[in-house]
């Protein structure tokens, strides 16, 4: 359509200017004609007028131009047919043209009678030309029409015609091959993306689209979206399936460790009111097994409690910039009285210089009370547990070192996760529920920092954990780069 039209506007545009290249053309013709003609015509009159005051032409002129041979060859200058007539005057008409007022004689014509050139055509046009002579006191004037000429117009514009429409035609054809083409191609990649999304949706999170070289660059890109998108989706069903799976196993965990202290409880009461009562000893004894028990329950709610806090997002920190020593301290002196009674020695090192460092001073003893508890728990009587912080040029680094039982190389990747209890938890004294390097993780990550732990079976472990100066200039540069 489009090509029509450029054809159609181009045709015409050059239609005209051949239209107007004829004109300046029959122009200067004419003008040869009539300059010619004039010094014939003024040789023949001689002294006399061309044209008298009473419009006869001078008969000498009459007999020139009634010679066929001569306007004959005036009409082969002009290369049209010729018409002539002489007047004494050119008037205007009302539309602005000049027109001979013809005199007595005429017109005089003549055919052109040369052979045109190959590709030229006669062109079925008629220009009339007036020529004003002002001599002295005797004004005369000449029409010279010219009719017919010879011109390249026709042929050219019809050559140049074909030329377009079979540039047109070519170029449709291969708008239609092209056209096919892309439309089978891009309907090979839509089935593919619709047969994928149907085994998504049927619930094969494994399926992806081919990513073809030769698909055209949108569907190319809309693939890899598609199966970032596809993968994405099997990441997060994988990650909610895990979640589900751990959760379960947590709950079976923490039922099983309710129903151990609420047995043993139940078991005091019964015993009291049977009777045990009677003795002030037994009774004791009971009364403060009962104590501990139930502190045990009070511990595990606790933990629970604060994981699903953190888990939620709902902890806020209370960042500070106070002296870190100050959190490792209260958290070492708390463990003191347990570790004296397992008979094991607690020492801390501490730098002598305050450690400042934007930290939750709380949480941070929290961390430090489990991995120190930790320690104490899986380490035999007699062995040491070594808490040390030391100041770093970006932040600061805590150790917590035991001697105790050490962590199997199979089970160190895991025991961060929540809910995970080693092979070896039962064997130390009073065993946890796998929430407490968990909880620990959750808070050192909410300050940016990192946890580490090195261990090898029976040689004791040492966990590490890092600290950063500002948590807060941490996260901001973390989303600029990956903004
Ligand atoms: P738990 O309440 O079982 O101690 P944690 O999350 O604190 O839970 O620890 C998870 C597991 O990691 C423990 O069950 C234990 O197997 C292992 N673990 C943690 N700390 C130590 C340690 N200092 N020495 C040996 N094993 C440890």
């Amino acid at each position: 359509m489009i090509l029509l039209l450029v054809e159609v506007v181009a045709v015409n545009r050059i239609d005209d200017y051949f239209a107007v290249q004829e004109q300046q053309n029959l122009e200067s013709r004419a003008s040869a004609v009539g300059n010619i003609l004039r010094v014939f015509v003024e040789r023949e009159a001689g002294s006399d007028p061309v044209v008298s005051r009473t419009d006869r032409v001078d008969p000498d002129v009459v007999s020139l131009l009634s010679n066929e041979a001569f306007v004959g060859a005036l009409a082969r200058i002009g290369g049209a047919d010729l018409e002539l007539r002489l007047g004494r005057e050119a008037v205007r008409t009302a539309t602005g043209e000049r027109r001979l007022v013809p005199g007595s004689a005429g017109p005089w014509t003549a055919r052109y009678e040369g052979a045109p050139l190959a590709g030229q055509t006669r062109q079925a046009i008629s220009r009339t030309f007036i020529v004003e002579i002002d001599a002295a006191d005797e004004p005369w004037a000449m029409a010279i029409t010219l009719s017919g000429p010879y011109s390249y117009r026709t042929t050219s514009i019809a050559d140049l015609t074909l030329v377009l429409a079979i540039v047109a035609l070519v170029a449709l054809a291969l708008a239609f091959l092209l056209g096919g083409l892309i439309a089978r191609r891009s309907a090979t990649s839509l089935r593919r993306l619709t047969e994928a999304s149907r085994v998504i949706a049927e619930g094969d999170l494994t399926a992806r689209v081919p990513t073809d070289e030769g698909e055209p660059v949108e569907f190319r890109s809309l693939s890899r979206q598609f199966n970032r998108m596809a993968a994405q989706l099997e990441e997060s069903v994988e990650f909610i399936r895990r979640d589900r799976d751990r959760s379960r196993d947590f709950l079976a965990d923490v039922s099983h460790e309710l129903r151990t202290p609420i047995a043993a409880l139940r078991t005091f009461n019964e015993l009291l009111r049977e009777g045990a009562a009677a003795d002030p000893a037994t009774r004791d004894e009971f009364l403060e097994a009962s104590a501990g028990q139930l502190e045990r329950l009070d511990w595990l709610a606790l933990n629970l409690l604060e994981l699903s806090k953190l888990d939620s997002g709902l902890v806020l920190l209370d960042l500070r910039p106070d002296d870190l020593r100050t959190s490792v301290e209260s958290a070492v002196e708390q463990a003191e009285a347990v570790a004296a009674r397992r008979g094991i020695e607690l020492t801390m090192t501490l730098p002598e210089r305050p450690v400042r460092i934007r930290h939750d001073p709380q949480r941070i003893a929290q961390v430090v009370a489990n991995l120190v508890s930790n320690g104490l728990k899986f380490t035999p009587r007699g062995g040491s547990v070594r808490v040390e912080l030391e100041a770093q040029r970006d932040g600061a680094r805590i150790r917590v070192t035991d001697t105790g039982v050490g962590i199997d190389a199979a089970e160190l990747p895991r025991i961060f996760e929540r809910f995970y209890r080693g092979s070896r938890a039962n064997e130390a004294r009073g065993s946890g529920s796998g929430l407490g390097l968990a909880i620990a993780r959750s808070i050192v990550e909410m300050h940016e920092g990192r946890i580490a732990v090195a261990s090898q079976l029976g040689e004791g472990a040492t966990f590490t954990v890092f600290l950063p100066k500002d948590p807060r200039a941490v996260s901001e540069a973390r989303r600029e780069g990956g903004a």
